[in-house]
């Protein structure tokens, strides 16, 4: 396949070939973790979720949380039809969701083994954002809920951080695409079907988020966000982590414009121990 799963649109033959993200033919999960609360209330619900850390990442963020998985493709191989088989081996019922974490870059694969598949929880899509609109139009088959953040809205930043020139405008219409597709639907205050926005307030970039913010509310009729404060500073590119004024600047911004259904994080989860130990 010649790969335009992401806006990075590398049109490389993945059989022979790799493109910025470096995958190829083959699903790579990095980490499987059963009953993960780690989510936001209407993710995690009461079960937790089945969540699937794949390796790699379409974005590699220079700041990301996660970087031991996403900066390298190192994990367990799958076809689609493996990968199909290896979901069918749990009992989907103990869970709240199927979450694919970080699965852009395995788009067109993982399309080819939720094919058919009938699950009886949702399917939860936990993104970067930076997607293209026919990759959401082929994955919103199978996926039940978008779980998508929305990083930057200044693109110098973007660039700077994740090498994505076009982070801002590939995000915004990939968002408002996923809300169009999935309005939002609730069964025992979690999300069966719909959209949560996630933001992630950066350190020295206060503009960036209320740039973000203010694009949320126009791309999205009624959004539902999730505010998150958790940036833990790992050295470059920040030698800081987030301040309290600063969430509350953003904060306060979110409130004075209406955007006011989801979560806005607890500052004190700015600590290591909320980010997962790969
Ligand atoms: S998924 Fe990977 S190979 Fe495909 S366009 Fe995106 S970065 Fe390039």
């Amino acid at each position: 396949m010649m790969c335009t799963d992401c806006p990075r649109f590398c049109k490389v033959n993945r059989n022979i070939e790799k493109g910025f993200c470096g995958a190829q033919n083959k699903i790579v999960v990095a980490k499987i973790i059963e009953n993960f609360t780690w989510e936001e209330p209407c993710i995690s619900g009461k079960k937790g979720t089945l969540a699937i850390f794949f390796a790699g990442c379409n974005l590699k963020c220079s700041y990301c949380q996660n970087f031991k998985i996403s900066h390298s493709l190192v994990g367990q191989e799958f076809s689609p039809e493996q990968f199909r088989q290896k979901i069918e081996s749990y009992q989907l019922e103990k869970y709240s969701a199927i979450e694919l974490i970080t699965p852009t870059h395995f788009s067109s694969l993982l399309s080819l083994s939720f094919e058919n598949f009938c699950s009886p929880i949702p399917i939860v899509w936990n993104s970067s954002g930076y997607e293209n609109e026919q990759t959401i139009e082929k994955i919103a088959k199978f996926v039940d809920v978008f779980l998508p953040d929305f990083k930057y809205a200044d693109n110098i930043l973007a660039q700077k951080l994740s090498f994505a020139p076009n982070y801002f405008e590939r995000a915004k219409e990939a968002i408002a695409l996923m809300a169009k597709l999935k309005p939002n639907i609730w069964q025992e205050g979690v999300l069966k079907s719909g959209v949560l926005i996630r933001h992630l307030v950066l350190p020295q970039n206060v503009k960036n988020s209320l740039d973000v913010l203010d694009a949320i509310k126009q791309i999205v009729d009624k959004p539902f966000v999730s505010i998150m404060s958790q940036f833990t500073p790992f050295g470059k590119p920040f030698d800081r982590a987030l301040l309290p004024l600063e969430y509350k600047i953003v904060l306060s911004h979110a409130q004075k414009i209406g955007l006011n259904e989801g979560y806005m994080q607890d500052f004190s989860s700015a600590k290591t121990e909320f980010v997962p130990n790969f």
